[in-house]
This record gives structure tokens, sequence and C-alpha cells, in this order.
């Protein structure tokens, strides 16, 4: 069997609800027998066992047993972002060389051009309600005939491209060992049991809905409410049937911003659990007051999963990732030196563990600078250790501002502006300053009806932040950009506001 299909099963009742998707209820016995057909179906089309199968589909519960029937025929998952253009599935299609790809069939007519320039051998199609010439393919196959083909811990279960935040997106290679120990460490940290109902509203070509989300939901052998996005009212409708949601700030802050959001919505429920994004404290204490109940926030990333996690019983300290996972070790060092920095010391965040993947796909050079010699992953995020032994992040080190020689961790002064009466969020970023090096730069989006100035800002800074650290111009915009995934695109802004100091 394959050794990650294999440990996330090996817990679930067959005839447990996996999946609940509108009017149709999986239960974990159909699952296997759906994935086992869609598996022999990529065989059938030609797919061996560390073949890439590259993927831009809409989510769809076929969609995401393409990806369970990828690892059950030792394939390599590898999902692609539904926002990317034709030109940009380009470099994609180009980089993988996957055997198959499998495109919504809206998109056919402008991708099968890219993906045969790439090489492509086939290419199926599969839109958001699960049709397609791939579940065509799958019809065909019988009916529990499959056996899943022998893959061990080593190898690859996913490609997956990073964000690409700060620069181009990276294949991160994604062992079944990587994602396997992930779940079982989830699993465990966050309790969940078969009776649990994960509420999955978010996309599924990214890990947080993808691994986070599926594996330990799998894992556990609990069941999934599969909503195809996150539609506030729809989240409200099905809140009252789950047990444990998932999501990025951006979720809950919307959530927020519904009236019918109360604690009596959410009685139900054990765990909301927040990533991808720092959540803003203020969220964090709003949430709170509202329903009760306090967000566990964690730490991850495409390349290693999830890192550090907040306690599930025990506080869960606004601000903070917590501690780092069972099985997972993490270290602040010093980014030039590499020396192991003391508590309360900002410096890169470092990891090892199982968890850790194998390096990035084709880039043997990048892989080797991003790795110590002694094996340990730079994640290229500062942060650092709080006394209470909870890791604080407190920026990437791609967006740390230097201004007259001080460093200005972006963290810091976005926690401190977000804290001010009528902001709503806000990203601090290093714009060209001709005295400074880079001036600390505020770009904030505000509450409706609020009235905030640029020196109304400033001026409850004061006495907050040392002056080095008070922007020195504030931008006051309708929204901050972010991408899907609720990151805020501090290049973007950057790149935007590059003139503002002349
Ligand atoms: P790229 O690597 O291509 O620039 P990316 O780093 O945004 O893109 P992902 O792997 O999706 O791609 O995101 C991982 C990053 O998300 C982490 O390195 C970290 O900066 C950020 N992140 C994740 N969870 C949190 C969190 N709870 N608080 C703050 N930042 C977080
Ligand atoms: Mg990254």
């Amino acid at each position: 069997m394959s050794e990650l299909f294999r440990r996330l099963v090996a817990d679930a009742d067959e005839e447990s609800t996996f999946l609940i998707a509108g009017d149709r209820r999986i239960t974990y016995r159909e699952m296997e027998a759906l994935t086992g057909q869609a598996a022999a179906a990529l065989v059938a089309l030609g797919v061996a066992p560390g073949d890439r199968v590259a993927v831009q589909i809409e989510k769809s519960v076929e969609g995401l047993f393409l990806y369970l029937a990828a690892i059950r025929a030792g394939a390599v998952y590898l999902p692609l972002n539904t926002a990317y253009t034709p030109a940009e599935l380009d470099y994609f299609l180009d980089d993988a060389e996957p055997a198959l790809f499998v495109c919504d069939p809206a998109k056919l007519d402008a991708l099968s051009p890219v993906a045969e320039k790439a090489g492509v051998p086939r290419v199926e199609t599969l839109d958001g309600n699960g049709e397609g010439s791939f579940s065509d393919a799958v019809a065909e196959m019988p009916v529990d005939g499959f056996r899943d083909i022998g893959v061990g811990g080593d190898d690859l279960a996913a490609i997956l491209y990073t964000s690409g935040t700060t620069g181009r997106s990276k294949g991160a290679m994604i062992t079944h060992e990587n994602l396997a120990s992930n779940a079982e460490a989830l699993v465990e940290l966050w309790q969940f049991g078969k009776d649990d109902v994960l509420l999955h509203t978010l996309p599924i070509f990214h890990v947080h809905g993808l691994f986070t989300a599926t594996n330990t939901a799998m894992r556990a052998g609990a069941a999934m409410i599969f909503l195809p996005k996150f539609d506030v009212d729809a989240v409200l409708a099905a809140l009252p049937q789950a047990t444990v949601m998932m999501g990025v700030p951006t979720f809950y802050s919307r959530l927020l911003g519904s009236d019918a959001f109360d604690r009596d919505l959410v009685s139900g429920m054990r765990l909301f659990i927040s990533g991808s994004a720092p959540l803003s404290p203020e969220t964090h204490k709003y949430f709170f007051e509202r329903t009760g109940q306090a967000i566990l926030e964690r730490y991850g990333m495409t390349e290693t999963s999830m890192i550090t996690s907040n306690p599930y019983d025990g506080a869960r300290k606004p601000g903070t990732v917590g501690m780092p996972l069972p099985g997972v070790s993490v270290r602040i060092a010093d980014p030039e030196s590499g020396d192991v920095l003391p508590d309360g010391e900002v410096g890169v965040i470092e990891v090892s563990g199982p968890n850790v993947f194998k390096g990035y796909w084709k880039k043997p050079e990048k892989t080797a600078e991003e790795f110590r010699a002694d094996g340990w992953f730079i994640t290229g995020d500062l942060g650092y250790v709080d006394g209470d032994g909870y890791v604080c992040i407190a920026g990437r080190a791609k967006d740390l501002v230097i201004s007259g020689g001080f460093n200005v961790y972006p963290a810091e002064i976005e926690a401190a502006i977000d804290a001010l009466p009528g902001v709503k969020e806000s990203a601090v970023i290093g714009v060209p300053h001709r005295d400074f090096g880079e001036g600390v730069t505020a770009v904030i989006a505000i509450k409706p009806g609020a009235h905030v100035s640029e020196e109304g800002i400033r001026s409850g800074l004061e006495g907050e932040l040392a002056s080095f650290k008070i922007p020195k111009r504030v931008v006051i915009v309708d929204e901050l950009p972010r991408n899907i995934m609720g990151k805020v695109q501090k290049a973007a802004l950057r790149e935007a506001y590059r003139d503002l100091y002349g």
C-alpha cells in the first residue's frame, strides 16, 4: 500500500461518514472504492509511480479524490492555484514535466496549447461538479479492483508550489512520511477524534486545505463538511453541524462582520484554528468576546507542513504561534552566522523533524541555500521565543525594514497600529528613503465610519514605540492587497509606494 494512504485510513471505520457535500454523504468505504477507481484510471492513462499529476481544478469532491488517487497510484500530486493564468501555467507545466494534466473544461482551449508546448503527454478535464473527461475515464474502471502501488515513506507524495509571496513560487518536494507524520502529530495535539466534523471551506491547492485540514480529519477517522469555498452565509448555516473549523485570519474577521455569528451559533464547536497569515491580536480578542472561544493559532509552511501550534489545553496566546509540534524541533538562529540565539532574541526560525521536505524541485542550489550544514531548514521567517516558551513571529526576513541602521520588525508595529481605535488592518513596509535607507511606512485600512488621520496614527504610537519604529508616513487605503490565503502582498505594496519619499 502507499505509505500515506495506509496511515491516513488506519483508524477509520468503514461505515463512518467521510464527507458531507451538499446532499451527498460519502462513507470511508465509499471513499476507498471511489479513490481506488480513480487510481486505476490514472494508471490506465499512463501514470507510472513517481510521475507528476498536475491539476488546476475547481474544488470538488472528485478533485479531492484525485489527490488521494494519485497517492494510491504512487504518483506525485501537483495541485496549482486556480488563479494562475495560462502564461503562469506555462512555467509550472514546463518545470514540473507532468505525465498528466487535469484542468477545468472551461479552460481546456486556453490550456491545451500550453500543455502541448510543455510536452505534457495527456490532458483531461474535471469541473467543479466533478464532471469531465477524467471522470468519464474513472467510470470505465472496475469498482474495488485497485491494489495500491507500494511506495514508502521516503517517496514523494506531492510537489506543492509555495504561494509566491516573496518571489517566484518554488516546488517543494514532499514525502509520504512528511505528510503522515504531520497528520499524526496534529491529531494528537488538537485532540481530533471520530466524532469530529471539520468544516472545510479552504481551497485544496494549498497546504492548509489539502494537507492540514484533509489529512488530519482523515487520520482521525472524522467527517468533513466540504464547501466549495468560504462564503459567510454558507458557513453560518454549516457551523451548527460542525465541531472544528480551520481558516485563514480573514475568514474569522469576515465572520465577525456578521451579527448572526454569536455564542449560540457556535455552541457545538470545540475548536477554531487559524493559520497561513498572522492573526491580529485584535481579531483574537473580538472573537473571544463574541463567542467565548479562543482561536488557536498555528504556524506552518508549504515546505514543512505545520511547525508550531498554540496548545489545545493551556493558554492560547494572541500574537504567538505556540510551541513546536510533537516530534518537531525549532531553534532561533542568527541569520548570517547560524549561531543559535538565546530566548527573547529575534533571529531566523529554523526547523528539523520528519515534517521537513526533501528540497526544491529542480533547484539544488536553492535547496542548498535554505538548509544548514547540520540539516536544519531555514524558514526565512524571523521570530523569537517568549518567556513562556511560545514562538512569536516578527515578520519575514525579506520584509524586515532597516531604517537608519536599526532593524524594525513589521509585526510589532502592525500589532501596535491595529490596537489604535478605528484601524481595521495594517501592513508595515520599508520604502527607499534618502536619509534612512528605508523609511518605515504603514499602509492601513480603516473601519467603516471611523475618522482616522495620518497624524492621529503617528501620535497614537508615540510613547508606545521607540521613535525610530514610528512610521514616517501612514497611507490610508480601502483594503490591503491579499491573496486567496489572506496573505498581504507586501512586495506589491513596496512597488506601489517606492517613490513615496521622493
Ligand atoms: P513564498 O515562499 O513563495 O514566498 P509563502 O511563504 O507565502 O510564499 P506558503 O508556504 O504558503 O508560501 O506560506 C508560508 C508562510 O506563511 C510562512 O513562512 C509564514 O511567513 C506565513 N505564515 C503561516 N502561518 C503563519 C502565522 N500563523 N503567522 C504568521 N505567518 C504565518
Ligand atoms: Mg515561503
